[in-house]
């Protein structure tokens, strides 16, 4: 990273544009096969211990495995985005509020869509909400 660039955010060349796109098809390739190769795990002795256990923890397994997936799933379609903005030209800017996103940032994070400002902006939200969150769950309890 030039020194530069730590002040001055810098948009990608056409260059480093077609490398990033190759890392996000490949990553996605890798997720994909990830997700496949966790399907093909669940053999039939592995359920059969599953039917021995009680209910309750085979749910909590499903539920997590389902956020797995969830989660996955959901990284997919930020890459799939992150390729549909290269091909139309607005990778290098924040969807929030179009300033040059940085090229250290999107080769670090090849999926993002948001600057740093952006991004920081949308987690202190998120950590906010899920605050609130906790808080009303300990009032359940
Ligand atoms: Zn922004």
């Amino acid at each position: 990273m030039a020194l530069n660039e730590m002040l001055e955010p810098v948009e990608l060349t056409n260059e480093e544009l077609t490398k990033q796109r190759t890392v996000l098809i490949e990553k996605r390739e890798k997720i994909l096969q990830a997700m496949r190769a966790a399907e093909s795990l669940q053999d039939p002795d592995e359920l059969r211990v599953a039917d021995e256990m009680d209910l309750s923890s085979v749910g909590y397994d499903q539920a997590f495995e389902y956020r797995l997936r969830d989660r996955d799933a959901t990284l997919i379609k930020k890459i799939d985005k992150a390729v549909r903005r290269i091909d139309a030209g607005e990778y290098n800017f924040c969807e929030e509020c179009d300033a040059i996103i940085g090229a250290a940032r999107l080769i670090a994070r090849p999926e993002t869509d948001y600057c740093i400002q952006c991004k920081e902006k949308q987690e202190h939200h998120e950590k906010m909400y899920e605050k609130r969150r906790q808080r009303m769950t300990s009032f359940e309890a």
